[in-house]
């Protein structure tokens, strides 16, 4: 449709113009140029003749003027043929004159000298030859030079009106009539070369119109309609081009960037003010990237600059360049808008060394500024690449080990710290692969979360744990860990119930443990969920308390049961003064709320001692034990009920 409309206009405006355009005078002018054989075997042909009638009469003015007309002949030859050669980089003008220069010489000298035959009064052979040679010159040029009618006119009438004054001239009644039809072959050549010029001009116009269409229809296939800047097509031609052109030494700059939450202007406000924020991103980009760089929108809310760069430096500072100006508030009416943005960055040739790898180093590198918490921008390091091999066989693995039964669910007690008393136990994921061994949640949960395999493992968990944890007493617990991806997935509350249902497991008994994370994507999402489950009686518990944003809002506005302080507040490095404040901060808090404070990764018996003195109500370690097979769990409770004395509170 936008092509037909261009094509209508672009049709228009040529037929209103009825002067030649550029492209096809030069092309015109080049017929003059083209086949300078031609004109080669035309000039020997005068050259010939002229000797011929030179020798024949013996006249010394005749052997003057033929080597005169030699001259010009020879002159015009190297002329034509070096011209012929440069003739795209010569300018119309100059093209126009060398030609006419030339050929006007020509035919004048050939018209004076066979005139000069009768003016001389010599041999009727020696004037017959010359008047047939200017005659044939005559109607030659004439079809030769068609493309340029003014000058394939004037070349018959600078040869013809010497010839005709010197017929008139000899009073001879034969010549006189000669003479006069030769004033009838006039027009009878305009009329052929006005029709070999018509017929030429419009051939070439043709070939140029269709020639620009072309051109015109590949711009618009490789222009974005939204944004006017290049689209997917225009930027692989582009970054082909500039790949090809670089000059040696010289890096090559790509910047991919990403709208982080482009999908929610488009929900909320429509896809009119979300095509008019593309635009402005496009506006904003073309105004900071360099000259000689390409922007192009790669598609959705994705954006592409490449440019060369002088040196990493200069390549971090046009990112930052980039990206503040992208998110700076932009205003669409009334509307304030903020839209965050990623930016992955790769240079070539350091990390890639073709189009292709310099495109997947940048789209890796805009993942990890992604997953690295958005709004901003990361360099592509080799790291990457390793990671992204891993987290991909990851994947894959991780999908049939789900079939396979490879993974299972351990337990870890978690221990009232004043009776010694087994509470609750946490279910941790274990994964033994047939060939590299156990792998740890740290390595596969992430890729879970990242590819959306967690929202399966996480149901199967549950479901697994519930039906282990119906075998415990009452009043002990099982506590699972939720992914944020989980409560985005549709049905996840419901999902979890059922679960608890088939395992015949009481809602109250199970805790799931959220970390804050969870708040930052999508609060409300999080409170519905956290509120329905609630209902049902489930328990919450903020797990790794202390490593996050740690902000006293979410306890206050959610309902949760326990506070799991992280174990790096324990057994970490930085564990001191200032982590036992925390920690008594935290307890005291929990105390007055009503909530139970879990203290994570206790090793040693004076850890247990530590956080027991500083109000933590419940412990989970190594101290009192690993997270163990179901059947090890079940163990540990049956020697506690029975007076075992397993587990520890005190050292
Ligand atoms: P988390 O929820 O903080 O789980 C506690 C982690 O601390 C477990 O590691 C546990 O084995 C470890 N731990 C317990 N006591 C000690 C101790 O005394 N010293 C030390 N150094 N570590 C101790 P694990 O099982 O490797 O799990 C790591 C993380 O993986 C978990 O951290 C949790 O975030 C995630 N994860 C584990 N299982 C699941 C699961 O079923 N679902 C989800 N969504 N995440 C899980
Ligand atoms: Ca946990
Ligand atoms: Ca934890």
């Amino acid at each position: 449709m936008f092509g037909v409309v261009a094509l209508n206009r672009f049709n228009r405006r040529k037929k209103v113009s009825g002067k030649l355009s550029p492209e096809v005078h030069r092309k015109l002018l080049q017929t003059l140029y083209a086949q300078p054989v031609s004109l080669v075997f035309a000039i020997l042909m005068i050259t010939v003749t002229s000797v011929a009638a030179a020798i024949a009469s013996g006249s010394s003015a005749l052997m003057g003027g033929c080597i005169v007309l030699g001259l010009i002949g020879l002159a015009r030859i190297v002329a034509i043929v070096t011209m012929s050669r440069v003739a795209e980089t010569k300018s119309v003008r100059t093209l126009e004159i060398f030609y006419t220069v030339g050929a006007f010489g020509h035919s004048a000298g050939l018209g004076i000298f066979a005139a000069s035959t009768f003016y001389l009064d010599l041999d009727t052979t020696v004037q017959g030859i010359m008047l047939a040679s200017g005659i044939g010159h005559a109607i030659a040029v004439g079809a030769r030079d068609a493309g340029r009618p003014a000058l394939a006119l004037s070349q018959p009438a600078l040869v013809g009106i010497p010839i005709f004054a010197a017929l008139l001239e000899t009073g001879s009644p034969t010549y006189i009539a000669f003479a006069i039809s030769m004033i009838l072959a006039g027009p009878a050549m305009g009329a052929i070369i006005h029709t070999l010029y018509r017929s030429l001009h419009d051939s070439i116009e043709s070939a140029e119109t269709s020639a620009q269409l072309a051109g015109r229809m590949q711009v618009l296939a490789r222009t974005d309609v939204v944004t006017g800047l290049a689209n997917r097509a225009g930027l692989n031609h582009a970054l082909s081009q500039t790949v090809s052109e670089l000059p040696d030494g010289t890096s090559l700059a790509l910047f991919w960037l990403d709208l982080d939450r482009f999908k929610e202007v488009n929900d909320v406000l429509g896809h009119t003010v979300g095509d008019r924020v593309l635009a402005e991103v496009a506006k904003r980009l073309s105004a900071e990237a360099p000259c000689g760089a390409t922007v192009a929108r790669f598609g959705g809310d994705e954006f592409i600059v490449i440019c060369p760069v002088e040196s990493r430096r200069a390549c971090e500072r046009l990112a930052g360049r980039l990206l503040d100006n992208v998110t700076r508030p932009l205003r669409i009416d009334a509307e304030r808008l903020e839209v965050p943005a990623s930016m992955g960055i790769a240079i070539m040739p350091e990390d890639g060394q073709d189009a292709d790898s310099l495109m997947q180093c940048a789209d890796l590198a805009l993942y990890h500024a992604k997953v690295g918490g958005k709004n901003h921008s990361r360099f592509y390091d080799h790291s990457m690449s390793r990671n992204l091999l891993r987290r991909k066989e990851i994947e894959a693995e991780l999908r049939a080990a789900l079939q396979r039964e490879e993974l299972s669910i351990f337990f870890q007690p978690i221990v009232d710290l004043e009776s010694g008393r087994i509470r609750a136990f946490e279910a941790l994921v274990r994964w033994f692969h047939p060939e590299k061994g156990e792998l740890k949640p740290d390595e596969f949960i992430p890729v879970a979360e990242e590819t959306g395999v967690i929202v399966t493992l996480g149901n199967w968990i549950t479901a697994q744990a519930a039906r282990t944890a119906v075998h415990w007493p009452d009043d002990v617990n099982l506590a699972v860990n939720l992914s944020p991806l989980q409560i985005k997935a549709p049905g996840a509350a419901l999902g979890i119930l059922s679960a608890l249902r088939e395992a015949g497991l009481d809602p109250s008994r199970l805790e799931l443990e959220v970390t804050e994370s969870l708040f930052l994507e999508d609060e409300a999402t999080t409170g519905n969920f956290i509120r329905e489950l609630s209902a049902a009686g489930v328990n919450f518990a903020l797990d790794d308390f202390g490593t996050g944003y740690s902000s006293l809002g979410y306890i206050d506005r959610f309902p949760f049961r326990k506070i799991k302080v992280d174990r790096s507040f324990v057994s970490g490095p930085s564990v001191g003064r200032k982590s036992d404040a925390i920690i008594r901060a935290v307890a005291e808090l929990g105390a007055q709320l009503d909530m139970e404070i879990v203290a994570e990764g206790l090793e040693t018996p004076e850890q247990v001692a530590a956080v027991r003195a500083a109000g933590c109500t419940l412990g989970q370690g190594y101290h009192f034990s690993r997270a163990v097979p179901d059947y090890l769990a079940a163990m540990l409770l049956a020697q506690e009920r029975h007076g075992g004395e397993l587990l520890r509170a005190t050292g």
